[in-house]
């Protein structure tokens, strides 16, 4: 690539005929030139030249590249939809959709260019860049573009030229370096280098001015030596000596804290050969000529860069010792280290050209993708599926869009202007009422692209965030804001029923005859929260209000009105065996419960409150039908004051339990899917389900009885249940 300047027509088909000579592409690029040459004239640019000079010059440098007839025909065109009132329809009248949808891609980007300050990230710029772009020719472009204009960029005022050169230092060359195309990587570094630090580019380059004739002399004398050698072996070669770009010298002085003389001391050559086995051959020889400094020697042929780098690498130590940084590579490794993508992508006339295929190709030789952060995380067998999916997740998972002040904002694919209104602010998303997306009024539930521009229409009179909202919100932090304003939301509604239930108990503790002010009270109701299973004040007066837990097991806890006395072994002993006999033996029933001192009892479990292993048990002697094991605090034996006798679990292994739970939560689709996903994860039996909904409130019970293992189970099931969705409380009933 030379640094030529293109003024006329010939100009540019002189350099674009040096590789393509088929009459269809020269005539389909002097087109694209005739049309770019119309639509642009009466245009200017800074320097007063006509405005076409510019994009003549991106087609003249893309030529240069050796890149294909749409790309050419693209780059002269690159600036015809955004600059020039024409429309992509207009355009497809005239060219092929192909070069349409190239042009296209470059005006989208081209809008990413107005950026607030305090908003830009450029690590955010590159990847909202390369997703926008979805085709490698559609960079190539952009890079060139920008080289040109960075070539220009004498004619912009200082503040414009140092926001220009400062995006191209961080946005431009980085992806130009992902590429591998390193010739443009540093033309774009030296040129911003100029723009940004003027005193120390010229320094640098007034230093290395300085040593040019010493190091000249060094670098050719080794040369000489290095030929004479490979030719009497009758190897085919290109040597040459070559230098730092000026930037790479500053960023090294930077960033390793060396001196100049320590950079500049390194000496380096670099020999082009015929083939790999040429490479490591000319490796031998220099090997075995000089003295290798152990540690340097790098094989990139085996092991590829990122960016497709192929080179062997070596220092050795020349005349007076003197280090030399050595470089050997095949003609072809060579045109990859300059021109990298570009190089593959180069236009071969007469091979059937398929685009689709080439950028497939391409990208299965780049991993560079591998370094953007949005990248998966499994990584498959096979290396086309491993591309296929990380184009997906770089191209479709995730979205780039923009507020309208520039700032961009990554977003799961999928996600709405709702998702976006909570990634900017809580409160933006709570008062949201309508968005317009491209300048366009929108429903809020419309899927947002790449590139959008959206902004977020808030009211103070909003209502707040809306139930429908959480059935197309894609994105976790917009779910859990919604969320949390609908809970915050029906807690005060709930407050009506904590009223209720606190008349309920009252009441109650009246009939009774005890005086509610001695009970009803926080303080006093506090300690029994978790033997009923519920851990604030608000559930539990919501709970004794829908009867979830009732009002009289309430008082007869707080007041000990059971009494219950659990009669000992002796008496049981006496009442069984009425002889008096001291037979100590143990029963075990089926259901795994052991009644110690008495044998051959009928024992069961209680149908009202399902004992499972794990529980607190007591067994109540009925009239006739055995031992009925309760939990120690059913309701329906809280008034027994004889009866009942002490009873142990016994272990049964795979014995399961029935169980009764409840859970409350708001109405929403698939909710009862989700809820029996997760007791079947946890291998629960699912016995009967029923559900119902309470219109008032919107809210939703839903009613299960389970088959369970034990205490422990139950418990980790309830926990995951809570976990659910809209699940507002999930507690175990008696019936
Ligand atoms: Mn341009």
């Amino acid at each position: 690539m030379h640094k030529g300047v293109a003024r006329t027509k010939d100009d540019l088909m002189n350099e674009v005929k040096t590789y393509i000579q088929s009459a269809e592409s020269l005539a389909l690029i002097e087109k694209a030139y005739d049309y770019a040459f119309e639509k642009h004239s009466g245009q200017f640019r800074r320097s007063g030249e006509p405005y076409f000079v510019h994009v003549l010059n991106v087609g003249y440098i893309l030529a240069q590249m050796h890149v294909g007839p749409s790309t050419i025909a693209a780059g002269l065109l690159h600036d015809v939809l955004e600059d020039c009132e024409v429309t992509s329809e207009e355009m497809s009248e005239v060219f092929t959709p192909e070069i349409t949808r190239l042009v296209e891609a470059v005006s989208k980007i081209k809008k990413l260019e107005f950026k607030d300050e305090k908003e830009y990230l450029a690590a955010n710029h590159r990847k909202i860049f390369i997703a926008l772009a979805k085709d490698v020719r559609v960079i190539i472009i952009k890079l060139v573009d920008r080289l040109h204009n960075m070539r220009t960029l004498q004619f912009m005022p200082e503040e414009k030229q140092k926001k220009i050169a400062s995006e191209t230092l961080e946005v431009y060359a980085p992806i130009a370096h992902r590429l591998g195309i390193s010739e443009i990587k540093n033309e774009l570094e030296d040129l911003s280098f100029y723009y940004l630090h003027r005193e120390d580019y010229y320094n640098i380059a007034r230093l290395v001015e300085n040593k040019k004739a010493e190091r000249d002399a060094q670098v050719t004398k080794m040369i000489e030596d290095i030929s004479q050698m490979l030719t009497e072996k009758g190897l085919q070669f290109r040597i040459f000596g070559r230098s730092k770009h000026l930037y790479s010298i500053y960023k090294k002085m930077k960033t390793k804290n060396k001196r100049f003389d320590e950079i500049l001391d390194l000496l380096a050559i670099r020999i082009v050969t015929q083939t790999e086995t040429n490479c490591y051959e000319i490796l031998g020889y220099i090997h075995a000529a000089y003295r290798p400094i152990p540690g340097r020697l790098k094989d990139y042929i085996a092991m590829p860069k990122m960016n497709m780098y192929q080179s062997l690498h070596t220092t050795i130590v020349g005349d007076e010792g003197r280090i030399f940084e050595v470089q050997i590579r095949t003609e072809e490794m060579d045109s990859v280290a300059e021109k990298g993508v570009a190089a593959h992508w180069a236009y071969k006339e007469g091979k059937k050209y398929d685009p689709t295929k080439e950028q497939q190709e391409i990208e299965e030789k780049l991993t560079w993708f591998k370094d953007l952060d949005a990248v998966t995380q499994d990584v498959s067998e096979n290396a086309s599926e491993y591309m296929d999916a990380l184009t997906r997740d770089i191209f479709e998972a995730n979205v780039y869009v923009m507020t309208p002040k520039g700032r961009v904002i990554d977003l799961p694919n999928g996600s709405t202007p709702i998702d976006f209104a909570y990634r900017v602010h809580t409160e933006v998303g709570h008062s949201a009422v309508g968005a317009i997306v491209n300048e366009m009024l929108v429903p809020l539930n419309t899927v947002l692209k790449t590139g959008d521009v959206v902004q977020i229409k808030t009211s103070k009179q909003s209502v707040g965030p809306s139930e429908d909202w959480l059935k197309f919100v894609k994105t976790n932090q917009a779910r859990n804001k919604i969320r949390n304003f609908l809970m915050k939301k029906e807690t005060e509604r709930k407050s009506e029923y904590v009223e209720k239930g606190e008349q309920m108990l009252r009441d109650e503790f009246r009939k009774r005859g005890y005086d509610e002010k001695e009970y009803v009270d926080h303080k006093k109701l506090e300690p029994y929260f978790s033997q009923f299973q519920v851990s604030t004040y608000v559930d539990f007066m919501y709970a004794v209000a829908v009867k979830s837990i009732s009002a009289p097991s309430v008082v007869e806890k707080m007041t000990n009105s059971r009494g219950a006395k659990v009669m000992d072994t002796e008496s049981l002993a006496k009442m069984y065996h009425r002889d008096g006999s001291d037979r100590r033996s143990t029963s075990v029933s089926k259901s795994g419960i052991r009644v110690a001192g008495v044998d051959s009892m009928m024992i069961s479990l209680a149908q009202c409150c399902c004992p499972i292993p794990g529980d607190e048990i007591v067994g109540y002697i009925s009239k006739g039908s055995g031992v009925k094991v309760h939990r120690a605090d059913c309701p329906n034996i809280l008034h027994e004051k004889k009866r009942l006798i002490q009873v142990e679990w016994d272990e049964i292994p795979e014995a399961k339990y029935e169980v009764n739970i409840s859970i409350l939560s708001h109405d929403r689709n698939f909710l009862l899917t989700d809820l029996v996903t997760v007791v079947s994860q946890y291998k629960a039996n699912l016995q009967t389900i029923n559900s119902s909904v309470n219109n008032e409130t919107l809210t939703c019970t839903t009613k299960m009885t389970l088959l369970v293992n034990d205490a422990e189970h139950l418990r980790n099931i309830l926990a995951n249940l809570r976990k659910v969705n809209s699940v507002i409380t999930v507690e175990r009933t008696i019936r």
